[in-house]
């Protein structure tokens, strides 16, 4: 089922025209649709969600991630993901736990960060091989902005920097932090 849902009013001029139709799933390129994912589980009850995690996929297609986060056998799923080309695919509804940190710790000692964060992954086969494009990082820029202004976010991480024990990640590598610095809020990668 396809649900275009749009983000914000600005979302719009992300949208545009494309010449050949998407192979496997029925999305637009620079769209913001939804995919479901069954991997997902309550929040705590009264958390604040004040973090933002971000990740790369470890694969160069949305297709793959999509699928992927669809198979209950893979147990896991991001709130979103973005694409190279700047689509922007949900599969959890962010009042909802989704399973994209895994054992994790952040600068202030809270443990499980899936507990209280957004997870939004990005494709990038994550081996340094891939440039990130720039419409990537403005559809990133759009959707963290979006919950900025939906949550009180106090830090965007790296899944790096969080996962327990020290190395087990080391996404997203390379991303380019300085485009997260306009929003004001600690930046630990
Ligand atoms: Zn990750």
């Amino acid at each position: 089922m396809r649900t275009f849902v749009p983000l914000v009013a600005c979302m719009a001029v992300m949208v545009h025209a494309q010449d050949t139709p998407p192979p496997a799933y029925d999305y637009v390129p620079g769209s913001f649709v939804w995919f479901d994912s069954p991997n997902f589980g309550d929040r705590p009850e009264g958390v604040v969600i004040d973090t933002i995690v971000l990740h790369h996929t470890a694969s160069s297609g949305l297709d793959g991630v999509i699928k992927w986060f669809q198979m209950p056998e893979s147990q896991v799923s991001a709130h979103f993901t973005v694409g190279k080309d700047g689509t922007i695919v949900q599969h959890v509804s962010t009042y909802k736990r989704a399973w994209h940190a895994g054992k994790s710790i952040d600068q202030y000692g809270r443990e499980n960060l899936n507990d209280f964060s957004v997870g939004i992954e990005m494709v990038n086969k994550g081996d340094g091989s891939e440039p990130w494009t720039k419409e990537q990082v403005e559809a990133v820029q759009h959707l963290v902005a979006s919950m900025v202004r939906r949550f009180p976010i106090r830090q965007i991480v790296s899944h790096e920097k969080i996962a327990v024990p020290a190395g087990r990640k080391n996404d997203p590598l390379g991303f380019p932090w300085e485009s997260m610095r306009r929003f004001g809020v600690s930046l630990w990668y």
